[in-house]
């Protein structure tokens, strides 16, 4: 090893199309924190997306993130490349998927060692965004880890089974937008103290907006709660509704906290488990509640954590040999719902009453589409033949 060692940091060119590489929802913030601590070390870091040929840079240590299990493929696919590429290196695999199944991350990445869990050391420090090839105009942030709840089909209580919070925030807030990757960030005991300091602080003495990526627990929301959500600035709340039909009326009222506090009923949105033990006819009914109340659906097709393949396309008939399918939907369901979802949402986000890809292109005049957008279903659908209204169940 050289007196200054090299470590290189490996995000997996994932399938996540339409968004940048550093896309909020796909940052690799454990690497960031990982190249913290290495630097702290007194190693020489360097971050690299997907396989690149690198002539200036051999590390001693190689370490490849790891995502969801069915992109497995694309770490294995990471791992073999750099493993190739410096022979001699140390190759480290970590991340969800190392996480959950480390034997067979370790035989199809040919890593020296499977990392289970969350550093302990790195996770004390800060992201490191300098190793980022952009300036982002966020940062990740998380005021605790694991989640109260049990849910079944999740595996974050697996991979964090306790649920560890702190009560401040404010030294570490960078830019003046930040996004919250905990789980259950409501849970935290310490919640009002922290969302009375979180509207407090100023960036560049301008105010801080909030996020929260995975949604709130809406079992914990309160008249308080909400207000004080609203009072930080955090945008576009989303709560869950993964249960049957018959939690409608206690949905409705976690809706109607939020509405109470200000947020307008299209900026709130409802996350969906589908292709799971709830039938499509059941979840196009909790579909058309959302649509009542002009929320928009966040739909999460679901997939077994120890799936290790999804080649789902929205555009072709597949099977199970594609992706997982619930023995209770079909491929046909799975996609109609999906679609389905995205038609709503795009009503409910521009005031539409139906959803027409005609219409979208503006393939009619001027003067007669304005008039469509109030006419007759019946006038709509003659001279709109894909017009699509949310209104109606899809239920077969
Ligand atoms: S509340 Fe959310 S994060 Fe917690 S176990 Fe359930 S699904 Fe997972």
């Amino acid at each position: 090893m050289r007196s200054t060692p090299n470590a290189l940091l490996v995000q997996p060119r994932f399938p996540t199309p339409r968004k940048s590489k550093n896309h909020k929802d796909v940052l690799p913030i454990g690497l960031l924190k990982l190249g913290a601590w290495y630097k702290s070390r007194g190693w020489k870091v360097r971050l690299v997306h997907g396989n690149e040929l690198l002539t200036d840079f051999e590390p001693d240590h190689i370490l490849v993130t790891s995502l969801f299990t069915y992109w497995s493929e694309y770490v294995a696919e990471a791992a073999r490349y750099y493993r190739s590429l410096f022979p001699r290196a140390k190759l480290l695999v970590g991340g969800i998927y190392a996480s959950l199944l480390p034997e067979d991350c370790k035989r199809r990445t040919g890593a020296d060692e499977v990392f289970v869990g969350v550093h302990p050391e790195a996770e004390k420090f800060e992201a490191d965004y300098s190793l980022l090839d952009e300036e982002l105009d966020y940062q990740i942030l998380h005021a605790s880890r694991g989640c109260i709840r049990r849910c079944k089909f999740c595996f974050t209580w697996k991979l964090e089974p306790e649920y560890k919070a702190v009560c401040s925030l404010d030294d570490r807030i960078h830019k003046n937008k930040v996004v919250l990757y905990d789980n259950n960030f409501l849970a935290n005991p310490c919640i009002n103290q922290l969302l009375e300091e979180l509207a407090e602080v100023r960036v560049n003495q301008r105010v801080v907006h909030y996020e929260c990526q995975s949604g709130f627990d809406g079992r914990l929301l309160t008249s308080k709660l909400s207000s004080l959500l609203k009072r930080a600035r955090f945008i576009n709340p989303r709560i869950a509704w993964d249960g049957r039909f018959a939690e409608v009326k206690r949905i409705h009222e976690q809706i109607e906290l939020l509405m109470d506090a200000g947020y307008s009923s299209k900026s709130i949105s409802v996350f969906m488990l589908y292709n799971w033990n709830i039938s499509f006819n059941e979840m196009e009914r909790k579909r058309l509640k959302c649509w009542e109340w002009k929320v928009q659906i966040t739909d999460c097709r679901f997939r077994p954590m120890r799936q290790l393949y999804d080649r789902f396309n929205a555009r072709k008939n597949q099977t199970v040999l594609d992706y997982f399918i619930h023995e209770t939907w079909t491929d046909e369901q799975v996609k109609r719902f999906r679609k389905n979802v995205r038609r709503q949402n795009i009503c409910i986000r521009h005031g539409l009453r139906f959803h027409s890809p005609i219409l979208e292109r503006k393939g009619l005049p001027k003067d007669e589409i304005s008039y469509l957008k109030n006419a007759p279903i019946d006038m709509v659908r003659s001279r709109l033949t894909d017009a699509w209204f949310p209104s109606e169940s899809q239920a077969i």
